[in-house]
């Protein structure tokens, strides 16, 4: 560090060009690329900005996808091989995973994203990186944080409190870093409660190094600095790209100016060092391609989820089938923007159907405008057949990274295509394309199965026709819910909120968490999925301590198969409102029929706590808990319940306490109700439940009460003594 200049150190922390980092004596520079479900490299520096223009990589199942898998294992073993192609093409940090909540169904990079869900997010996020790692390439978890809309995101401030930030949009991140310690953080675009995420302390130090102990390098998201010299200062390592001449004649004068800003550039390029220094230094092995396709195709296939089957599914190979719809052969697999990888090949569903059973194709659509033409050819050809599978979905300029969807709805002519194909058809299978969640209405109950696709890689036809005949079970359950309605969703009328200002007026009530504790139908919820297969739960046992529950599952059917178990905690009553459930711990099994297995899921007490705002920390409420087994936030199986102690701190009793705060007190309570003779009730109102919201001080002022100030100054002195009030909490439970 002595032997850097000052101009030295503000060039290392900042990027050389799109995706290396500069060089300087004792630090190599290095390669970075997008990510994250594939390797994006660009072919020469000089074609950087060409999105389409990268060299050829494996298109595995963008995250919407691979969330739906729910299978940590599977996902770590996507993100080994993206660290393998990595390694080949000499990149040492791939840009992912991408683990923001999917906060409103319209956000343009939910296809990126895992989950409305912090559990699945912050799991499969961790599976991804712990891959990717193993392979010494490091990742870079992004975007830190509450980046949950592409309208405005390089200036928009997302107002949360701290609880929701807490409960929902940071746990996926703390989960990430805690376990798997990813080389790099990138920061987010957007603001959070005014503050730039490149520029705020909070985030980026506090929390992140000093609260979660993140030993790595911060990066920027591409041209997400304002300030430059306030970035430095709240803990930005590395602004990307670079280099920015604004920025380092600003960081220059900044160090020269102040010893105390030097030191923080000083531990900036340590960590820039100690980056470069972990990464390979020549390239790895050419990648196996057709071991990777295969990677994949057993990945999507896991992705897929059966929505909706009234038996006709699995087909029969070898029977004739018509496939309708323009994606079954010009497959739409991942979306746009900087995530869009350059495939190895591509596999239509089309091609890979006709190698199991005869098939005849219309097109039913054509992408670029309605053509009634197609429509009428399609619907002739479904009059005539035995089964259709009907290939719809969003076209590609729908959705995409910088900015947001605007409807859930299909274009109106493929609607019209369901509608007139169903109607001649009632064997028709739908096979949904889309990154996020769109709507299932008006069509729905006429189709006979929905298999939702989302965007599966580049072996996703081959994913479909293996679930469509059977050779592969479907096991993927949805990590988001899909609404009967856009205007159900929590956040809509705050989404993307105006100009410059998102409110996150939801709170934690987000997705399931909203659509089960307010009691709104949606047509599928959170954790739904159907198999060819059933399973059965038996002896639900929770630890009395709630440290870990396990289940009996069975394989009742007649096919193996795997299933997801859901494990949800539905809290008591505390005082602070809570979702009626959340999910705590999940994990997926397979089991062939007839065969059972006992799993058993550990639990911590975070799994009970909400963030306490007062205390600035985790607090578990006394009462009763159920842990429930479900197959969905829906659909619980099976539910056990356990009672937990109290872990809130004991707030002080004072005089501007509560007038319920004193009737609650064990050592208060039995001495005012004593005093009021019970609840005094005057003509049909209790006088105590009129008064219990008002503070002691204030009920004072009125004039006849009978309570003196001195008198209540005495009882404090007992009630705030812990030892008295143990014994009063003990001789009231006893009584009671
Ligand atoms: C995206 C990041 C991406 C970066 C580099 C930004 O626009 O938000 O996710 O890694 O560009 O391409």
């Amino acid at each position: 560090m002595a032997q850097l200049s000052i101009e030295e150190k503000a060039a290392v922390v900042a990027g050389a060009g799109f995706w290396h980092t500069v060089a300087t004596p004792g630090i190599l520079s290095i390669a970075v690329s997008d990510g994250p479900h594939g390797v994006r490299k660009t072919a020469e520096e000089g074609s950087e900005l060409g999105l389409g223009e990268s060299i050829p990589a494996t298109c595995f199942p963008p995250a919407a996808g691979l969330a739906s898998s729910w299978n940590r294992e599977l996902v770590e073993r996507v993100g080994q091989a993206l660290g393998d192609e990595s390694r080949a093409q000499g990149v040492a940090v791939l840009l992912g995973p991408g683990i923001n909540i999917k906060r409103s169904p319209l956000c343009g990079r939910n296809f990126e994203y895992f989950s409305e869900d912090p559990l699945v997010s912050g799991e499969l996020g961790a599976a991804w990186v712990k891959g990717i790692q193993s392979r010494g390439v490091g990742a870079s978890l992004k975007h830190f944080a509450v980046n949950n809309q592409e309208t405005n995101r390089m200036t928009v401030s997302a107002e949360v409190d701290e609880r929701t930030l807490r409960e929902l949009y940071l746990p996926a991140f703390e989960t990430v870093v805690k376990r798997e310690q990813p080389w790099t953080v990138m920061c987010s675009y957007n603001r959070v409660n005014g503050v730039y995420a490149a520029e705020s302390e909070w985030l980026l130090t506090e929390v992140l190094r000093e609260q979660w102990g993140f030993a790595g390098l911060v990066m920027s998201d591409w041209g997400a600095v304002d300030d430059r010299v306030a970035a430095v200062k709240a803990g930005l390592d590395l602004e990307m790209p670079g280099p920015v001449a604004d920025s380092k004649a600003a960081v220059v004068v900044a160090a020269h100016a102040s010893a105390a800003f030097e030191k923080k550039l000083d531990e900036s390029v340590e960590r820039v060092r100690r980056l470069s220094a972990r990464a390979a230094e020549s390239a790895g092995p050419a990648f196996d391609e057709e071991a990777h396709h295969a990677l994949a195709r057993a990945a999507a296939s896991e992705s897929i989820v059966l929505l909706r089957n009234d038996g006709v599914l699995p087909l029969e190979a070898g029977k004739p089938i018509a496939v309708i719809g323009q994606f079954a052969r010009s497959p739409r697999f991942q979306g746009a923007g900087s995530s869009q990888v350059n495939p190895t090949r591509v596999e239509p569903a089309l091609d890979a159907l006709m190698l199991r059973t005869p098939v005849e194709f219309a097109s039913g659509y054509s992408l670029a405008a309605p053509d009634s033409a197609l429509r009428d050819e399609a619907v002739a050809l479904a009059a005539r057949s035995d089964s259709v599978l009907l290939f719809v979905g969003l076209p590609d300029g729908k959705e995409s990274e910088g900015y947001d969807r605007t409807d859930l709805d299909l274009p109106a002519d493929q609607l019209e295509l369901i509608a007139a194909v169903t109607a001649v058809n009632p064997r028709t299978v739908v096979v949904l394309t889309n990154g996020g969640v769109i709507s299932l209405e008006p069509w729905h109950d006429s189709a006979a199965a929905i298999l939702e696709g989302w965007l599966l890689g580049q072996a996703g036809g081959g994913a479909i026709a293996d679930v469509v005949f059977g050779s592969v079970n479907p096991s993927g359950r949805l990590a988001e819910s899909i609404p009967l309605r856009l205007q159900d969703n929590p956040s809509y009328l705050n989404f993307p909120g105006d100009g410059d200002v998102v409110r996150y007026g939801e709170g934690i009530f987000v997705g399931y968490r909203y659509y089960e504790s307010a009691d709104v139908p949606v047509r599928y919820p959170f954790g739904h999925g159907l198999s060819y297969t059933s399973f059965d739960y038996s002896d639900l046992v929770v630890a009395k301590d709630g440290s870990s529950a396990s289940v009996t599952v069975t394989n009742s059917g007649d096919v193996a198969g795997r299933e997801v178990v859901q494990l949800y905690v539905a809290p008591p009553a505390s005082g602070v409102r809570r979702p009626k459930r959340e999910l705590r711990a999940f994990t997926k099994v397979w089991l062939e029929p007839g065969s059972s297995t006992r799993v058993e899921l550990a639990l911590t007490s975070r799994a009970y706590s909400f963030w306490d705002v007062d205390s600035a920390d985790w607090v578990v409420a006394g009462g009763e808990y159920a842990v429930e087994v479900a197959r969905s936030a829906h659909e619980v199986i099976a539910e056990q319940s356990i009672t937990l102690d109290d872990s809130r701190p004991t707030t002080k009793l004072g005089l501007d306490s509560r007038v319920s705060e004193w009737l609650e007190h064990p050592v208060t309570g039995p001495v005012f109700r004593r005093a009021a003779g019970g609840d005094p009730i005057e003509g049909g109102t209790s006088v105590l439940d009129m008064v219990a919201s008002m503070p002691m001080r204030r009920l004072l002022r009125f004039p006849g009460i009978p309570i003196k100030e001195s008198q209540l100054k005495a009882l404090l002195v007992a009630a705030n003594n812990p030892v008295i009030r143990g014994v009063a909490r003990r001789l009231g439970k006893k009584k009671s």
